[in-house]
């Protein structure tokens, strides 16, 4: 590998001016080692960092790159629209367009009100879920990852379903304890909750193809089909976060591709185009309680701002010719199946789950890895050889175990061939 003394030298500065260096902690590569690499450019499938070093990219800003890097329609679009003013704290028209486009993509989604992050979409979509059902308590699994509001940031003890504890310094233990969680593909918990809260809990909280755990299945387990079950017959709200997988496993996100349909919808990542926007969207008789139309108070300075609308516009348009999500598709199984191949070749126990393009490759000589639990007991630490000596033969995956890694529409075959190759090498050199 050439040399990364610019990323080394960067990240020595950073630490001192930003908590660890970071703006977002996964970027540290804490779990990984090694320095961070600060990225001066990227197109289609490739990123390089300040030293010039040249990476084949599947993180793509963790999904929204699902075109790939600097697409030139997404880029002209962007310019145009930032010549006419970034952000006027007024209504325009292109908001207009995207929510319609979401409306029509989404089956769930009736009505949609944007914002600017993933977090503040679930944050809101739970304040709307507590407005309409008048309850307190809500439920969310084991590893779920939803963004940092407060009470999201609480995964259940060992063993059983258990009240929730904070996962983060600053969080009240009064307010967690109103988010109770479960296990995933454990539905015999979550129906234990249910029946010791009845008529307290106003929604679950869901991804319904997990990927901050690395990717796993709740699907073809039941579990997805049995929370939607519960919930009709509770009164309870089901919430989908599709923040990572709507407009990635399928146009129409999890709910699409599952036929299972959520009371409400956050969306993410893609929806703008690497620009920062979030929504949340659902029922109309839900989402009319949202300020001004109703009592659920929610709002934005930024929000629906035309530079990060057009960046939506130009990327969620280029989703719906369903051939992208063919290619896509076959893509990534043939990765996946490289890559799990080179790890029996390697004498090296792996399992790997993918949904689409999105996937995790899981160190553990279990069948299966499909709750939090499972993924805990990977060989967390040769995860971290295995990201670091990917990273030296130019592939740059997500630095943890705990994650999912992306194909882009931009990776062409040869991006495979190349990153099933330069896997077998990385294995050999850290398995001899
Ligand atoms: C990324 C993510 C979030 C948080 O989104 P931010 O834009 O980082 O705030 C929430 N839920 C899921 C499922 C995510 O993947």
């Amino acid at each position: 590998m050439s040399s990364i003394a610019t990323s080394q030298s960067d990240f020595e500065q950073a630490q001192k001016l930003l908590p660890g260096g970071v703006n977002s902690p996964v970027r540290a590569f804490k779990s990984v080692g090694g320095t961070p690499r600060f990225i001066a450019r990227a197109a289609g499938s490739r990123i390089w960092d300040v030293d010039g070093n040249e990476y084949i990219d599947y993180v793509g800003s963790w999904g929204p790159m699902i075109l790939g890097h600097t697409h030139p329609d997404v880029v002209k679009g962007v310019q145009e629209t930032a010549a006419l003013g970034m952000s006027f704290g007024a209504p325009c028209e292109l908001e207009i367009d995207l929510a319609r486009l979401v409306i029509d993509m989404v089956p769930g989604i009736e009505v949609v009100r944007f914002v600017n992050s993933g977090s503040e979409a679930t944050m809101s979509a739970l304040r709307l879920a507590r407005g309409f059902t008048g309850r307190d308590k809500i439920v969310k699994f084991e590893g779920g990852y939803h963004g940092h509001a407060d009470g999201l940031l609480v995964k259940a003890g060992s063993g059983a379903a258990t009240f929730g504890v904070p996962d983060s310094a600053g969080v009240p233990a009064d307010y967690a304890k109103l988010t109770l969680t479960a296990p995933f593909n454990d539905m015999e918990a979550v129906k234990k909750l249910f029946a010791e809260n009845r008529g307290e809990i106003a929604c679950i909280i869901v991804e319904p193809v997990p990927g901050n755990t690395g990717v796993m299945d709740l699907y073809s387990t039941g579990f997805l089909q049995g929370l939607r079950d519960l919930c009709t017959e509770d009164g309870a709200l089901l919430i989908f976060d599709e923040v990572m997988c709507g407009f990635r496993v399928a146009a129409g996100g999890a709910q699409q591709r599952f036929g299972i349909a959520p009371d409400l919808t956050c969306l993410g990542k893609i929806i703008g185009g690497g620009l920062p926007v979030g929504a949340y969207g659902g029922r109309e008789e839900i989402m009319r309680l949202i300020s001004p139309d109703g009592p659920v108070y929610q709002a934005g300075t930024l929000s629906g701002n035309p530079l990060a609308m057009r960046a939506g516009l130009e990327t969620l348009s280029r989703l719906r010719d369903p051939k992208l999500y063919e290619t896509l598709e076959a893509k990534s199984a043939r990765l996946v199946e490289g890559l799990l191949d080179g790890c029996k070749k390697a004498g090296v126990a792996a399992t790997a789950n993918r949904f689409g393009s999105m996937f995790t490759v899981f160190f553990t000589g279990a069948d299966a890895c499909n709750d939090y639990q499972d993924v805990c007991n990977c060989d967390l630490e040769f995860f971290g050889r295995y990201f670091n000596a990917m990273l030296d033969e130019g592939v740059y995956l997500a630095p943890s175990q705990f994650e999912a890694s992306f194909v882009s529409a931009a990776h062409s075959d040869e991006d495979i061939d190349n990153t099933i190759a330069a896997a077998g090498r990385a294995l050999a050199k850290i398995t001899t």
